[in-house]
This record gives structure tokens, C-alpha cells and sequence, in this order.
């Protein structure tokens, strides 16, 4: 049965590879919280090289590492500037309010990203009795939308960050993807923020496993506050052990996400059915809506006939379909998401 599936719904969905499972077989541990798994002390340290920063932690999540992020450079109370399409306000059930107990404060952003402009008039640069402390800012790139920020926007924020000194977090769930998306290395953008969360489970595919990374003292505070959110974890190595294999595959491997991925969107703008736009595949995710007939009843009977044809995806948000490609979609599961489409297009028009 399983075979026959096509499972777009996420990046995440990804199976251990057999080489993954054997450096997990072969992992050498330790019990972490006491700094001994040598497998962890390994990937942290090649993942503070990669990202540039002076230290990583190994945390169980991406939601946990940005959570981390703000619980470790916001006081209580202070205030969260980010925009209102971000992973941390849309899909991180209102973490940041239980944690951190920071006051959010979301931007509708005028493009697709932030920019100084859309931040400027918003963030704190003057002390009163009566104005909430600046705590932190937070970016995302790529974003959830499939697009990435391009590096002259982020400078921009980052230097005005530091002048007005508010810590800047960066969601760097697929950063891996955005710098293949700029052209740039991963540590070109995470050289902007004075942390950035990377996710192992993403595209990347390692069962778990997110890494936070900034300065020795910012990680320092970050292990202690991550013992008191419970995520102090023992020989976890075992997890370690496959991030580390994913992180010596990933420019083999989401190239071909970023090319499928923008191969679909052309596929299905071309269809009078559908409306997408190629440009904004960026990275692994094609966004589709339907044209014409767009009722919710439309959208979940299009939903469902993609399921009968065997491709899945998660029901649309606002109208919107996504897809996501990963590295457990064959060449021959491709083929045939493109013909879905096709076929799905010639019903449509009868
Ligand atoms: C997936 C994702 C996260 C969170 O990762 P989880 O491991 O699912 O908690 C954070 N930010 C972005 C942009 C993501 O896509």
C-alpha cells in the first residue's frame, strides 16, 4: 500500500536512510547532560563551524531551539518583534507566552519578509516608564512560505539591531535550503543573527534533532535554561550520530528538491485548473491554488481527489496547497506528480 503513495505533506515525513541507521547503530554515547556523549560534542562542534558561531546545542526540535532562543535573550515581560506569518506565532501553539512570557509584537510585513522598514517604527529605542523593554527579534529564512530573504535585507536589519542593541534570533529551520536558494554558504546567514536554530529533520532527513548556535556565553545561559524546559537528554548520540551523517549529505541532496519542486510549479501554472507561481518556489515547497471554483467544498474535493490518485498532502490554509519535496520521493514518484496534475487538470475541464 505504502508504495504507492506519494506523501508531499512535508520535508519531515523522511524515513532514517540505511546510512543514517547504521552510524545510529554504531554511535558512540555518553550521558550528555554531564557533556560526555562524544557523538553530540561532535556534531555540536560541526555545527558551530558551519553556522560560524563560537558554540551549539543539540536540542529536540526546532519549535524547542527558537523557544530556547527567546526564553535565553528575552526577559519576561519584553518584547518579541516578528512578523505575523512566522513559525513562531502561526505553528508554535503560543510557546513564547507560556516560556518566555514575552509581549509579541507581530508585524504584517510589506513583501514577503521583514524589512528595517517594517521594523523601525515598531521596536522600543527609547526608555520610559511606561514602554515594555525591546527583548528580541526574530527572522526567518527560508520562510514558511517557501521563499527565502535575500542577504542585503537581513544586513540591513542586523545593523540597526545592533545599534539599538536588541538580540536578533534566526529561524534557520531550512537554512540549508535558503543558502542554496541565495548562492551563498549557510554561515553568510547566520552571520546576521546572534543565533540561529537549524532543523535536523527538515529536508536534511534525520529522524530529530534541531541545533541552537551563537556565542559561548549565549549557549552557556541556553544549557541551563534548556535543563529548565526538561531538555537535558542522555545518550542521545544515538540521534546525534545521524544528524552529523545528514549534515555531510545535504548539498547532495536538496538540490534536487529545489529543482522538482520548481518543475512542478511550471507544470501546474501551465494548467488552466490552477493558478501557481514558479518564481516563488524557491526552495523544496510549490504553493497552488485552484482557479475558477474555489468554494471550501471545491478545495476539499480537489484535496481528496489527490488522495484518491495517491498523493498526499495536508489540507489547504487560506486556499493555499502546498507540496513538499524530500529526499524519499523517487524519480519515479516525480514522474507521476506531474501526471497527477495533468490528469487532475483534464477532469477539471470536462
Ligand atoms: C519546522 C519549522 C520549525 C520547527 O520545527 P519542529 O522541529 O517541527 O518543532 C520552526 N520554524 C520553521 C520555519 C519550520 O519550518
Amino acid at each position: 500500500m505504502e508504495s504507492f503513495i506519494i506523501d508531499l505533506r512535508s520535508d519531515t515525513v523522511t524515513r532514517p536512510s540505511p546510512a543514517m541507521r547504521k552510524a545510529m547503530a554504531d554511535a558512540e554515547v555518553g550521558d550528555d547532560v554531564s557533556r560526555e556523549d562524544p557523538t553530540i560534542l561532535r556534531l555540536e562542534g560541526t555545527a558551530a563551524e558551519l553556522m560560524g558561531k563560537e558554540a551549539a546545542l543539540f536540542v529536540p526540535s526546532g519549535t524547542f531551539g527558537n523557544q530556547l532562543a527567546l526564553f535565553t535573550q528575552a526577559q519576561r515581560g519584553s518584547e518579541l518583534y516578528c512578523s505575523d506569518q512566522s513559525h513562531i506565532i502561526q505553528h508554535e501553539a503560543g510557546a513564547s507566552a507560556y516560556i518566555s512570557g514575552v509581549l509579541t509584537r507581530t508585524i504584517q510585513p510589506r513583501n514577503h519578509w521583514l524589512c528595517w522598514e517594517d521594523l523601525a517604527p515598531v521596536i522600543r529605542s527609547v526608555r520610559d516608564q511606561h514602554f515594555p523593554l525591546p527583548g528580541v527579534i526574530a527572522l526567518e529564512n527560508a520562510l514558511s512560505s517557501g521563499r527565502v530573504q535575500p542577504l542585503e535585507a537581513m544586513k540591513e536589519i542586523t545593523a540597526n539591531a545592533k545599534k539599538l542593541k536588541v538580540p536578533l534570533h534566526l529561524d534557520g529551520a531550512r537554512i540549508f535550503n535558503a543558502s542554496l536558494a541565495l548562492g551563498c554558504a549557510p554561515l553568510d546567514i547566520a552571520a546576521q543573527a546572534d543565533t540561529v536554530m537549524f532543523c535536523l529533520s527538515k529536508g536534511l532527513g534525520a529522524p530529530a534533532g534541531s541545533l541552537l548556535c551563537g556565542s559561548r556565553d549565549i549557549i552557556d545561559e541556553a544549557r541551563f535554561k534548556r535543563k529548565i524546559m526538561g531538555g537535558g537528554m542522555r545518550q542521545i548520540g544515538i540521534l546525534g550520530a545521524a544528524g552529523l551523517v545528514a549534515l555531510e549529505e545535504w548539498q547532495d541532496v536538496l538540490p534536487r528538491d529545489h529543482q522538482r519542486a520548481r518543475a512542478l510549479a511550471e507544470t501546474i501554472a501551465a494548467l488552466p485548473a490552477f493558478h501557481s507561481d514558479p518564481q516563488a518556489a524557491e526552495i523544496n515547497m510549490v504553493f497552488m491554488k485552484l482557479k475558477g471554483k474555489n468554494s471550501l467544498e471545491d478545495q476539499n474535493r480537489f484535496h481528496l481527489q489527490l488522495k484518491e490518485k495517491g498523493l498526499l498532502t495536508y489540507p489547504p490554509e487560506q486556499g493555499e496547497f502546498r507540496f513538499v519535496f524530500h529526499r524519499d520521493i523517487t524519480e519515479e514518484d516525480f514522474r507521476q506528480t506531474l501526471m497527477i496534475f495533468q490528469a487532475l487538470a483534464e477532469e477539471m475541464d470536462e
